[in-house]
């Protein structure tokens, strides 16, 4: 059976290659794709994911992140988590824990102290740097930034989002989809969301048929960028979907592509917001092809089968 770990073209190969270690040495997907999203919580140069991820725009990390198997399709989410350390490992736990799906601020956190998850506080000074800029770059003054930063915000929090969101930035959501000798898929979703939303905002990554899917029968996806678009799509699901109704991995991916292209371009419905105007979509079928398809060029993803000893970068195709 082929089995390989697929993941962000951010992600340090070094992360990669213990995820193929792990399954050459027989791993079960489940496990490796929690390890592998758990590394990139903790790195601290990535600044979409788990520590060190960009706050909202009142300087909160609120983290979303999913877990799904494709054996079962049990999934566990969580959304709008603060402060713990790893939301990948809290979303599985949902999964296997709980008789739901999805838990959302206060309950999330309430369950991850329960189940004894660590806290952490996931704003890094380099994070809270790049958030304190961008309020000067919107042009507040010293005096309301530090009103905002005491937690003292002024009451137009829409007007706030609106002019931090004006440009393009950043964003990496870390996707990482696995496949084990035993022919079984996982996929792992973990991020901090967009940059400086509005508190409670929820994107797409911890929405099972939006940002994430996997079924054994016919293969898994999963997203990265404007989490409003493949929310309003369901993206992941239609791809598998597709997949089930006969048409193959790079067909799916093509479609799916271009249906959000067209919900990104001028009369597509939505005030998009500049600083994430674009979407990813990373696929595997049931046999382990894998494949990515962007609405921009210059995203890329690592895949690495068990039988390599190194990823392989390669840009995800360009559908407009
Ligand atoms: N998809 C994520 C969201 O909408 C953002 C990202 O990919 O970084 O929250």
């Amino acid at each position: 059976m082929h089995a390989l770990i697929v993941a962000n073209g951010e992600v340090k190969d070094e992360i990669i290659q213990r995820g193929a270690a792990a399954l050459r040495a027989g791993a079960p997907a489940a496990e490796v794709a929690e390890q592998a999203a758990r590394d990139v919580e903790d790195d601290a140069d990535d600044h979409s994911v788990g520590f060190s991820g960009k706050p909202n725009i009142l300087g909160a990390v609120e983290c979303d992140a999913s877990f799904m198997d494709g054996a079962t399709r049990m999934a566990g989410a969580v959304a709008a988590l603060r402060d713990i350390r790893h939301p990948i490992s809290v979303a599985r736990q949902v999964m296997l824990r709980l008789p739901h799906v999805l838990l959302a601020g206060e309950g999330a956190n309430r369950f991850a102290a329960e189940i004894g998850a660590e806290r952490r506080n996931m704003l890094s000074p380099e994070a809270r740097r790049l958030w304190l800029e961008r309020l000067t770059a919107i042009g507040l003054t010293d005096a309301e930034i530090h009103d905002i930063a005491s937690g003292h915000p002024p009451a137009d929090v829409i007007d706030l989002v609106k002019r931090a969101v004006g440009w393009r930035d950043g964003t990496d959501t870390m996707n990482v989809m696995v496949r084990d000798t035993a022919g079984h898929l996982s996929v792992a979703v973990t991020t901090s969301g967009i940059s400086w939303k509005y508190p409670g905002r929820v994107g797409d990554s911890p929405i099972i048929g939006a940002g994430i899917y996997a079924d054994d029968r016919y293969g898994a996806a999963a997203c990265m960028g404007l989490g409003e678009i493949t929310i309003r799509l369901g993206s992941s699901l239609k791809a598998v979907t597709l997949m089930q109704a006969g048409r193959t991995m790079d067909e799916a991916g093509r479609l799916v592509t271009r249906e959000m292209a067209e919900m990104l371009s001028p009369g597509g419905g939505g005030d998009h917001m500049k600083h994430v105007d674009w979407v990813r979509i990373i696929l595997i079928d049931a046999h382990g092809k894998a494949g990515a398809f962007a609405t921009r060029p210059g995203l890329f993803v690592k895949l690495q089968s068990a039988d390599e000893l190194t990823p392989r970068v390669v840009e995800a195709e360009f559908v407009s």
